[in-house]
């Protein structure tokens, strides 16, 4: 079971879905009304992002104070899988003495623009949602969802080196653990897809965990991940990367070209092309461009509930897409940035972590 939530937890913000403080999460109780700390919550917290964005891939990026690791409301094992996470730079366990979590996570958002999945927003103007109980499981609940924050701040452009031997955000290549969900494009085997993002201490770039000033090792290029979704569900996510622009169509022959051949019924065979959109990232700017016959529509949003307008693309005409536009390539096929969903999709499978304890496990234990 902590193998299971194991595969869904990174430092990796490309793979990631939202931001936690785990020290938070392991204390929510009232998911499941069980002993005072859990860290099989982090679990039900995955399942409930899983299910608003109906992708059963997501995974959540985790920080935690230190304290965390001598918690004796956890139990021995837990403490130490936490510590382990932590080795493998699968949890930010933070440095005594540095900024608290719940600091950590609102800036860990704002600078890479994931949702903040927490109670204690503290007036944090991003995407935020409340993990809650409900009479079905634990979902979220949408507190704020207002104008994401600014473009991400220059120091996502550069690649961070930590002083501290063997540190696991900001360790030499090969430091960390390789990521399932990072970028398959030009990275050598076993390399994350993306670096997590420096905590910035006066504008000056810091690593979190031993709060030593980074050393800047060159430029690096940005990424964002987009999901293409059919009817709805998580169907595939891909990186986006300043360096490397990406064609989706029924079997683009650019190379990193994604095809969603497989996602399409007979007369969608037809509709899409070969190559049928371009996408490209510009600072933090994606870009999308039609490339195909029969034309590609963008279905503009403020909001996730709020009404939609159809613009037509047009071809070869690069476009912007706003932070809850969708492209769509065919009735039902859209490609949008895989951080933003409306919400829950009924029916839609979810590829639970928790598959093998039922929440009663929990209170039992
Ligand atoms: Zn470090």
């Amino acid at each position: 079971m902590l193998d299971a939530i194991e595969r869904r937890i990174t430092t990796d913000p490309t793979a990631a879905g939202g931001v936690v403080d785990l020290t938070e999460i392991v204390r929510l109780a009232d998911l499941d009304g069980g002993r005072p700390a859990h860290l099989l919550r982090l679990g039900l917290v995955i399942d409930a992002l899983a299910r608003h964005m109906s992708d059963g891939g997501v995974a959540v990026y985790p920080v935690a104070q230190r304290a965390l690791l001598s918690d004796t409301d956890l139990t021995a094992n837990e403490r130490m899988v936490i510590r382990r996470w932590s080795d493998d730079g699968k949890v930010e366990v933070l440095r005594m003495g540095g900024p608290p979590a719940i600091q950590r996570i609102r800036e860990v958002a704002a600078l890479t623009g994931l949702p903040l999945l927490s109670r204690q927003p503290g007036g944090y103007p991003g995407l935020t949602y409340a993990p809650v109980p409900t009479a079905n499981g634990p979902a979220l609940s949408p507190q704020q969802l207002g104008p994401g924050p600014a473009a991400p701040a220059a120091a996502l452009g550069r690649k961070w080196r930590c002083p501290e031997p063997g540190c696991a955000s900001f360790g030499p290549p090969g430091a960390r653990e390789p990521d399932p969900f990072g970028p398959q494009s030009d990275e050598p085997p076993g390399e994350p897809g993306s670096q997590p993002p420096p905590q910035l201490v006066n504008g000056v770039p810091q690593c979190p965990r031993h709060g030593a000033p980074l050393r800047d090792t060159g430029p690096v290029p940005r990424a964002v991940t987009v999901v293409i979704r059919v009817k709805g569900v998580a169907w595939h996510r891909l990186v986006v990367t300043e360096a490397a622009p990406v064609t989706v169509g029924r079997s683009p022959e650019e190379p990193g070209g994604v095809g969603i051949g497989l996602a399409l019924d007979e007369r969608g065979l037809r509709w899409v092309s070969r190559s049928h959109v371009r996408l490209e990232l510009h600072g933090s700017a994606l870009q999308v461009t039609d490339t195909s016959t029969n034309g590609t529509t963008v279905l503009l949003r403020t909001g996730p509930v709020e009404s939609v307008r159809r613009a037509p693309l047009v071809r070869g005409e690069g476009t912007t897409l706003g932070e809850w536009d969708t492209v769509e390539l065919y009735e039902g096929v859209e490609l949008a940035r895989a951080d933003r969903a409306a919400g829950p999709i009924a029916g839609a499978p979810t590829n639970s972590v928790m598959a093998d304890a039922p929440t009663q496990a929990i209170r039992l234990s």
